[in-house]
C-alpha cells in the first residue's frame, strides 16, 4: 500500500542516511514544495538555474527528478489543510526537500508553516551562510569581508513557546509556584516565558557546526551567548559547546585559550563571544569568523543583522537540518504584493538550491551556480531590488535574471564539457 494519500512517488532513486552519512543515488527524487505568493515565480527561475547546472557539469550522469509536494495555500486547495501528512511523509521519505516561502495562514491554529515543519521533522540546526556578492549594493565599506556561515539551534531557547500572558490563570500558577518552591517574588502583572536549553540541543546543535567546518575546511567555530548575565542556559551552551569539541573532535580542534604559535597550527579554533560584543566583531573584524554557533533567538537576530550587511535577505540562503532530513528553503517570506509579477530577486531560493547540491556532494554544479550568480550581478543584469540602488543596472525580470545566470554558466562551458563531481 502507498504511503501517501494523495500522491505518489516518482520514479527515480530515494537518497538515504546513514549514521548521518548520506547516500546519494545519480537521478535522486528530490520534493519541492513551491510555495505561495512569490514562490511559483522564484521556484521556477530556480529550477531552471538547478538543472541547467546538473546538466552542464555531468552531462547525463546525474540528473534530480523533482517531485512536488505541498504546503502552505496550494495544499489547502489539493487537501484542505496547510501542511499535509503527505508532505511529512514525503521529506521523510527522500531526506532532502528544498521550498519556497509559506504565508502564515491567518487563524488556521498554526504559529507559523515554517516552524510546524521544523517541529514535526525535528530539523534542529538552521544554517545560514552569509556573503558578500561584488556589485551588490551594501552599507559597508568591505561588505567582501564578511563570509561565515550561522548556525542556528532550531527547536529550545524562548522559542520553545512556554508562555502565559499577564493576568492569566497560567502566569498566576506559575508566580504561586515560584513564591511558594523558591520564595521568588514577580510583579502580579507579569507575563511569563520560560527559556528552556538543554545538553542535547546544544551539543548537537554545536556538533553539527564543528563537522560542517571540517568538512569546508574552515579555521574556526566561535559559540555566541550570553553566558556572563544567563548563566545556566546561554552560558552552559558555551560549556556544553566547549566539551563536544574537546570530547568528540580533539584531534581536530583546539580552544582559543590554548593557542600558541606552536601549538594549535592547523586546528580548528574554537572560540567562544559574549552576544553584544559578537555584534560589534561582526562590524570591526568580520574577517576573523567564519563558523557561529548559537542558540535560537541569538540567531534569529544575528541572521538578519548579518545579511543586511552583505545586501539583505532576497540574496540570503538558508537550511533547516535535522538527523533524518534536511529542508532547504528561501529566508525571506512570501511578499504576495509582488506574486505573479515575475519581478522578484530568486537569488536566495537559487542559492539555497547551492547550499542544497553542496550538501548532496554535487559541488562542481554549486560552484558553476555561484560563478554565475556573480557574473551576471557584475555585468550589471539585476532584478528590481538590487537595480534602484545600482548605478547603470540594466532592470530585468525574475525569470529573465534565471536565463541571465543559465547563459552565463553555457559560458563558461565553450564546448559543453563536463566536469566531475
Ligand atoms: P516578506 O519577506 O515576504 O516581504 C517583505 C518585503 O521584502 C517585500 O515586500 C519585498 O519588498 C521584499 N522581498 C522579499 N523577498 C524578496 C525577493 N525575493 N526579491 C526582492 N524583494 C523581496 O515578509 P512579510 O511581508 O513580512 O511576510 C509575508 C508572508 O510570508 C507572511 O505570511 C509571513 O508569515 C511569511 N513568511 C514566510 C517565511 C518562510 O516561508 N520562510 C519567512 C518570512 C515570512
Amino acid at each position: 500500500m502507498s504511503k501517501y494519500r494523495k500522491m505518489s512517488r516518482p520514479l527515480g532513486d530515494k537518497i538515504s542516511i546513514a549514521d548521518g552519512e548520506l547516500t546519494v543515488p545519480d537521478q535522486p527524487v528530490i520534493p519541492f514544495i513551491e510555495g505561495d505568493g512569490i514562490g511559483p515565480d522564484i521556484w521556477t527561475a530556480a529550477r531552471r538555474v538547478l538543472d541547467a547546472a546538473v546538466e552542464l557539469a555531468y552531462g547525463r550522469a546525474k540528473r534530480i527528478q523533482w517531485f512536488e509536494i505541498f504546503a502552505g495555500e496550494k495544499a489547502f486547495h489539493q487537501y484542505g489543510e496547510y501542511l499535509p501528512d503527505d508532505t511529512l511523509t514525503a521529506i521523510r521519505d527522500c531526506s532532502v526537500a528544498i521550498k519556497g516561502p509559506l504565508t502564515t495562514p491567518i487563524g488556521g491554529g498554526f504559529r507559523s508553516l515554517n516552524v510546524t515543519l521544523r517541529q514535526e521533522l525535528d530539523l534542529y540546526a538552521c544554517i545560514r551562510p552569509v556573503r558578500h556578492f561584488p556589485g551588490v549594493p551594501s552599507p559597508m565599506l568591505h561588505p567582501e569581508k564578511v563570509d561565515i556561515v550561522i548556525f542556528r539551534e532550531n527547536t529550545e531557547d524562548v522559542y520553545a513557546g512556554i508562555e502565559w500572558p499577564a493576568f492569566s490563570p497560567g502566569a498566576k500558577q506559575m508566580m504561586d509556584f515560584l513564591k511558594q518552591t523558591f520564595d521568588i517574588s514577580l510583579r502580579s502583572d507579569s507575563g511569563i516565558g520560560i527559556k528552556p536549553m538543554s545538553a542535547t540541543g546544544s551539543k548537537r546543535l554545536v556538533r553539527r557546526a564543528i563537522q560542517y567546518a571540517i568538512d569546508e575546511r574552515l579555521p574556526s567555530v566561535t559559540l555566541v551567548h550570553k553566558g556572563n548575565i544567563l548563566k545556566y542556559t546561554e552560558g552552559a551552551f558555551r560549556d556544553w559547546g566547549y566539551a563536544v569539541a574537546q570530547q568528540e573532535f580533539e584531534d581536530d580542534t583546539i580552544a582559543e585559550r590554548e593557542v600558541d604559535a606552536q601549538v594549535g597550527a592547523g586546528k580548528i579554533i574554537i572560540k567562544d563571544r559574549i552576544a553584544d560584543a559578537m555584534f560589534q566583531q561582526l562590524l570591526l573584524r568580520p574577517e576573523d569568523y567564519s563558523v557561529l554557533a548559537m542558540p535560537n533567538l541569538n540567531g534569529d537576530y544575528f541572521s538578519d543583522a548579518a545579511a543586511a550587511q552583505v545586501g539583505g535577505l532576497g540574496m540570503a540562503p538558508g537550511a533547516n537540518i535535522g538527523d533524518e532530513a534536511a529542508v532547504f528553503e528561501a529566508t525571506h517570506g512570501s511578499a504576495p504584493r509582488y506574486a505573479g509579477q515575475d519581478k522578484v530577486n530568486p537569488s536566495s531560493l537559487i542559492l539555497s538550491g547551492v547550499m542544497m547540491l553542496r550538501h548532496i556532494g554535487w559541488r562542481a554544479a554549486a560552484d558553476l551556480i555561484v560563478k554565475g550568480i556573480e557574473k551576471s550581478i557584475v555585468a550589471g543584469t539585476v532584478t528590481y531590488d538590487l537595480a534602484r540602488q545600482m548605478q547603470g543596472a540594466k532592470l530585468v525580470k525574475c525569470s529573465e535574471f534565471a536565463n541571465e545566470i543559465v547563459r552565463h554558466m553555457k559560458l563558461m562551458f565553450p564546448e559543453n564539457r563536463h566536469a566531475h563531481s
